[in-house]
Parts: structure tokens; sequence; C-alpha cells
């Protein structure tokens, strides 16, 4: 029997561990280096449309998902300032639709999730507290220089987020674009919200400049709270430097948000006074690949953020991830049933998947100006949606099954 063949991942967030997950079950010795001292993810939730619900399955982790997710029946969007119902969305229908339900879940317990799949596995090993500082791809093997040690590999994958440094070195391109958009986030135990507040559905509330999304993780235990407005961080763009940005996670100033909510309808400002301690994001990204051989070049690719880190308004970026981790692990399988070579699998790979997540990226784009509309553009959309609803929010071709590259 053939040796197995390496890949090296930088960076273990949800990307990396999927990505880690997939290729092993591939037949990949798989070695994960993670800068941080535990597998963790901060305290907010991630909705997972059943585009992605449908690889978790297929990874056998079902059942692991229903025991700490939610899973919404409706979608209903409303006027933030006028507290008008808009559209809904009936996901309790996705399942028969699109062979999967629609979650919403802890990003702590996704992780977990991942993490249980990927930790007994013989084929895999998990190195925390290692910093990735660069590598070094001769054509036929990679070096990864990490702190401490350097290790070689048949593939580097690159799943270490917004800031990553592997992309840095593999496109030499510049660093993410702040947005102007800040993300609020908060996450309230039900039990603790009075009756009009709690809520099993996922709700978007929108506009004008602003948007707040909520909805159910832990099984409905908990409400995840999300408020999208536009405005510089703390201490103006100065406060956003790389640095700052990088640590993602700001203390912040609830007075800040109920000020840009002020002309927002009274159930939603209950909502937000509700929040005893928000916590702040200052959201940047980059506009999409220009070509496959972007997110592949050699023996290194690049997954989740890394390659295309997107605004988060198709709620998708971690869905990205999960779906380039199982297409690379098909890709890759093909290294020993083809006896195909590693960069020839990796540019397959990247040709499968960049044009997606290019679209992806471009509708989440739009999707928050037309969040955040003001003047005739909120009314026409407002009147869109009243007419039109669940054939404007029902998307197909995300959540759908996909055709494989040729
Ligand atoms: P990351 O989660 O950033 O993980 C990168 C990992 O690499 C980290 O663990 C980091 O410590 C590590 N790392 C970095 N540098 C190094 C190094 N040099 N050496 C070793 N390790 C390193 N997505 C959805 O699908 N649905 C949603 O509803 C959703 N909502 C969102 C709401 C907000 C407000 C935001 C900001 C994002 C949202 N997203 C959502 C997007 C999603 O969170 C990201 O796309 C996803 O977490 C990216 O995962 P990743 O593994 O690629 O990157």
């Amino acid at each position: 029997m053939a040796t197995p063949k390496q890949l090296l991942v930088a960076g273990g967030g949800i990307g990396g561990l999927a990505a880690a997950l997939a290729c092993a079950r591939q037949g990949w010795q798989v070695c994960v280096f993670e800068r941080a001292a535990a597998f963790s993810e901060v305290g907010a939730g991630v909705q997972l449309g059943p585009n992605v619900v449908r690889l978790l399955q297929a990874w056998n982790l079902g059942t692991a998902l229903r025991a700490v997710a939610a899973f919404p029946e409706r979608l209903r969007v409303r006027d933030a300032a006028s507290g008008q119902p808009l559209a809904t969305l009936d996901l309790a229908a996705m399942p028969a639709r699109y062979g999967a339900p629609y979650a919403t879940i802890h990003r702590a317990d996704l992780l977990a999730l991942l993490h249980q799949a990927v930790a007994p596995r013989a084929d895999t090993a998990l190195a925390l507290d290692r910093r990735v500082l660069g590598f070094e791809d001769d054509g036929r093997r990679v070096l990864l220089r990490t702190e401490g040690k350097a290790i070689d590999g048949d593939a580097l994958l690159g799943a270490d987020g917004l800031w990553s440094g592997v992309r840095t070195q593999l496109l030499a391109d510049g660093p993410p674009r702040l947005t102007g958009h800040l993300a609020y986030r908060a996450l309230l135990p039900q039990a603790t919200l009075p009756a009009a507040l709690r809520s099993a559905e996922v709700t978007a509330w929108l506009g004008p400049r602003l948007h707040l999304v909520s909805y159910p993780v832990r099984g409905g235990e908990a409400l995840n709270v999300v408020a999208f407005v536009q405005g510089l961080p703390p201490g103006g763009a100065r406060g956003a430097t790389p640095d700052a940005l990088a640590d993602w996670d700001h203390a912040t100033n609830a007075a800040d948000l109920q000020a840009a909510m002020a002309g927002c309808c009274t159930p939603l400002q209950d909502l937000v006074r509700a929040v005893p301690a928000w916590r702040l994001w200052v959201l940047a990204d980059r506009p999409p690949l220009r070509a496959a051989s972007e997110q592949a070049r050699g023996r290194v690719a690049l997954l989740g953020d890394a390659a295309h880190p997107m605004r988060p308004y198709l709620a998708q970026g971690a869905g990205m991830a999960i779906e380039d981790a199982e297409a690379l692990g098909r890709a890759l399988r093909q290294a020993d049933t083809a006896g195909i070579e590693v960069p020839t699998l990796l540019a397959r790979y990247a040709l499968e998947r960049w044009q997606r997540n290019a679209r992806v990226q471009a509708r989440a784009l739009r999707n928050g100006r037309i969040f955040h509309a003001t003047g005739p553009i909120r009314w026409g959309r407002n009147l869109s949606l009243r007419l039109l609803g669940e054939q404007l929010l029902d998307m197909p071709w995300l959540y759908g099954p996909q055709q494989p590259a040729r």
C-alpha cells in the first residue's frame, strides 16, 4: 500500500478543522498548526444553510449537530423603522427542498463538533500554540516553518483566516480592506428575556444604514443577536489598525449602538436595550480572487477566509469554508486512486471553488447595500419583498446541490 500523503494545515478554525476532517477521510495524513493555546471560538452564533448542513451530515456529524443546534422554522424579514413585516421564508421546507435543514448554532459548538470528529483520528495531529511563520515550496515538497520547528509535507493549506500569512506569502497582495461596517454581537439566555423578545425564528430587521439579525442557538436556549451599523470603530479609523483588527473582538459601548438605532421601532429598541453587554467586530473583507490560480499555486492552497473573506450578509463565510473543505477532500482523494500529482489536484480544487466563492462574496456585498438602503431604494426594496417575498429569499443556486467542475 502507498504511504499516505501529508497535508499541513495552517490554522485550526472552522475551515482548518473541517479541511482536516475532509482530507483525513480521503486517506491523507493531516497535521493542523494553530497559533492559539486552545481550539476556541468566541461566544456568537452562525447560520448554516442546507448546503452546509448536507455536508456535515455526509461527514456523519448530523446527530451531533442535532444535539447542539437549533432548526428555526421560519425566516422573517421586517422593516427596522416601522416594524412592518416584509417577507418570510419557510425554513421548515428546506429538508424536502434541499435534502437538509437550515441550522443556527453557537460557533463554539460548531468548532467542538469538528474537533470531536478530528481529535481521536490516528491520521490527524493537532498542534496548539504553534504559529506558522512561512513556507517554502520547492516543487517536490513543501516546507512549513512554525514557531519551534519546521516540518515538510506534500501540500500546505492556508486556513489562517482574514489576515492569512500564507496568503500574503503566496499572492503578495495587500491587507484586507475595511468595510466601514461594525458588527455588535450578543448572546442572551432566552429564559431571561420578556416573552415578547424570545424567538425561535430567524428575524432580520432592515435599515436605514443598519440591520439587525437574531436567531436561536443551543437548541433554542439562547438568542444570538447581531446588529450591523455603518461607522468607524472606537478611536475612529486610527483605532482600526491591522493589529487592533486582527484581535477582532473589542469591548464596546452599548450607548453607541442605542444612538445608532434611535430611529428604529419600539420592539427592536427593546431588544437592543435587553442586551447587557455587546462585543464589537470591525468588519473587513477582500475583493473576490481574480482566477483559480490565486486559490492554489504549486503545492499550496487557500481555504475559507484566507481565500475569500466576505461580508457576513449572506451568512455563508463559514459555509464556504466547509464547502471548500469538502471539495479539497474530494480532489485529494485522486492522489492515490488516479495517481495524479498533488499540484494538479490542488489546481482542480481551486477551479471547482473560486467562482462559487466569488459569487457568494459578490452577493453578500450586494445584500449589504440592499439591507441598508435609504430613500426610494428602501421603498422599492420593501415593495419587492412584499410582492415577491419567498422568491427573493430562497436561493436554489446557493442551497441546492453543486455541479462538480469538469
Ligand atoms: P478563522 O475562523 O479566522 O480561523 C483562522 C484560524 O487560523 C484561527 O484559529 C487563527 O487563530 C489561526 N491562525 C491565524 N494565523 C495563524 C498562524 N500564523 N499560525 C497558526 N494559526 C493561525 N459565516 C457563516 O457561514 N454563517 C454566518 O451566519 C456568519 N455570520 C457571521 C457574522 C459576523 C459578524 C462575522 C464577522 C462573520 C460571520 N460569518 C458567518 C463568517 C465566518 O465567521 C467566517 O467566514 C469563518 O469563521 C472563517 O473561518 P476560517 O477557519 O476560514 O477562519
